[in-house]
Parts: structure tokens; sequence; C-alpha cells
């Protein structure tokens, strides 16, 4: 017997992720009630995946649960939250059972990881597409933002991005990879991105400002740079390379890959030069890898600077519209 939606919902989300004392409802009720804390801003944030957009058709289910919450998260790492809430618009075109176990499961185990509550949602028919909103709370006035990065200010980035895009791509190849273990690597790291929360909570006080990237990491910097009034350079030798991603495209692929390859869902951010001492004593690299990138400069747009000498990147970045 096919499920009904009511028995789908009670079944896979009525207790999926955390539970938390701050849900006063969740899910089964008209709407969900919460309680923010005394004393805290409420961080919200909402992204939608949808197949053959933001991921391959055929995906497996655990990964689309799992990417749906996590690029959410990222959003809240961004702006230096803590995590506590979500809400998921799923659409399917069938209500599989088995489909429905794997997503929900990898849904709530990010979700438990991260003591995410899922308090509600809507459940529809029609071609695949989930929609997630994530809340959290951070200390009133100490959210990161785009915004607040200074002409001078050294610019970071966390993790090793381009993996995810090479990824992606051993995940479209109809053919076996070379380097089967570093194929592997890289493809999980499309699957399931782990967001910074742990850094991005670190860095408040210490980072002028922050994004997560999402689109590329030159178009990121980009952006935020231009929400702080400035523009970057980024230094082409200093960008972090993973032995797995050179092992599998190269030296030249994978560094055109890390600039401009997307869904890595790492933490690019400013340091004011007053305060890099206090990011290296606070938050050593054994423990929140991050990497030395570029800077911010007074001129606005971006630039790549390889010994000296400004290459040609275009770094427009994943832009569904263009
Ligand atoms: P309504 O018709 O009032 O919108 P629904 O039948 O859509 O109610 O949903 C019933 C309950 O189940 C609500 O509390 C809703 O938040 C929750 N819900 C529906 N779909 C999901 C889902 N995919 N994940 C989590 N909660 C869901
Ligand atoms: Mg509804």
């Amino acid at each position: 017997m096919p499920l009904s939606e009511f028995d789908l919902i009670a079944r896979f989300f009525s207790d999926c992720g955390a539970r938390r004392a701050d849900v006063t409802l969740g899910v089964g009720d008209d709407a969900a009630l919460l309680e923010v804390p005394a004393g805290r801003e409420l961080v919200a944030a909402i992204d939608t995946l949808v197949e053959g957009v933001h991921f391959p058709a055929g995906s497996p289910a655990a990964s689309i649960g799992h990417r749906a919450l996590a690029v959410n998260l990222s959003d809240l790492a961004a702006m230096g939250a803590e995590p506590a809430w979500a809400l998921l618009a799923l659409t399917m075109p069938r209500a599989e059972q088995d489909w429905l176990s794997e997503f929900a499961d990898g849904f709530a185990k990010l979700a438990r990881a991260h003591r995410v509550a899922l308090v509600g949602g809507d459940t529809t028919a029609g071609p695949l597409s989930v929609t997630v909103q994530a809340m959290g709370f951070v200390e009133p006035g100490t959210a990161l933002r785009r915004a607040g990065g200074s002409a001078g200010d050294v610019l970071f980035v966390s993790g090793t991005p381009g993996e995810a895009a090479a990824g992606l791509e051993v995940a479209r190849s109809a053919h076996p990879p070379q380097a089967a273990a570093e194929a592997a690597q890289l493809r999980s790291r499309f699957e399931f991105p782990e967001p910074r929360i742990a850094l991005g909570r670190r860095l408040r006080g210490i980072a002028s400002a922050c994004i997560d990237v999402s689109d590329g990491l030159l178009a990121d910097a980009g952006k935020l740079a231009a929400a702080s009034g400035c523009g970057t350079e980024i230094d082409y030798e200093a960008v972090p390379v993973s032995t797995a991603l050179r092992t599998l495209v190269g030296e030249e692929r994978a560094r055109s890959l890390v600039l401009t390859g997307g869904d890595d869902y790492e933490l690019c951010f400013a340091v004011p030069v007053a305060k890099l001492a206090i990011l290296q004593r606070e938050l050593p690299t054994a423990a929140y890898p991050w990497q030395r990138i570029g800077v911010l400069r007074r001129e606005a747009g971006t630039v790549v600077k390889r010994a000296g000498t400004v290459m040609d990147f275009s770094a427009r970045g994943y832009d569904h519209f263009a």
C-alpha cells in the first residue's frame, strides 16, 4: 500500500533530528511554537535544492537530505550563529519508503550532530525539490556579516575548496575515475559537505566580514569585498589545493577549481591585521583549518595575482539566470 501524506510525515518527519526543550510544539499542528532564548537574536536562512539543478538526478537520497540541511547550516555558520530549528518543504514525484527512509536519515544525522530539531514543513507531489529553512541564535550585535571588512584586511578560506566541484564531476561521469580512492573522497565532499558551524561561532569578534563559499571562491570573496565597499586581491599560489584534488585533475585544473568551483560550503572571511595574532592563537589550524588567500583592497573588483602578475580569471560564479 502506498504511504499517505499523513503517514509519511508521521513516520519519517515527526521525530527527525535533535529533541530540544525550546520546541514548545513541533510537527503535527498548523504551525510550530518555538521559544527564542532571552537575550538572543534569531537568525534565519532558507535554500532550495532542485533535482537536475543543484544535484544530479539519481543522487543518493541520504546525500539529498544531508545537503538540503547542510547548505542552510552553512549560511548560519557564515553569520556566526548557533543552529536550533529547521523547517522542510519536500516535493517529490512519488512517496517511496526506501527513498524517504534514506533521505530522512541523511537529514537527521546532520541535524543531530548540530542539535537541530525539525519542527515542521510541507509535503507535496511534483518534480523533486527540497527547501529547508534553518533558524538559530546569535548574541545580539555579534553576528558576522559580508559587510564590515576594510582595505588591508587579510582574506582567508577554510578547508579545501574545489573538491566538491571535482566530486560533482565524478558523480556525473559515466566512466570510473583513474584514482578511485581520491575520486570517492571528492565525491563525498560534494554529497556530504560539513557546515563550518564551530569555526563561524569562533570567528565572532575576530573576523571583520564572512561569507560561505557556495558559488565559487572568487565569486563569493568578491561578494564579501563588494558588501564591504572594497575589492580583493587573491594570491594564486596561496590558495589551498588538496592532494586528492591535485591527484585527480592535475595542478592547473585543481587551482582553477579551487577558485571557481562551487558547492564547497567553506567559510571565506576577512581579519584586520591587528587581530591576526588572536586568530593564530585562538583558532589553531590543526583544529580549524584555514588558509590565507589574499587581501581586501581599496579598488573595486577581484584580481588574481600569480608571481606578481594579474591573471585573467573570469570569476562570475554560478548564477541561475545568467
Ligand atoms: P497544513 O495543511 O496545515 O499545512 P500539513 O498537512 O501540510 O498541514 O502538515 C501537517 C504537519 O506536518 C504540520 O505540522 C507540518 O509542519 C508538518 N509537516 C508536513 N510536511 C513535513 C515535512 N516534510 N517535514 C516536517 N514536517 C512536516
Ligand atoms: Mg501544509
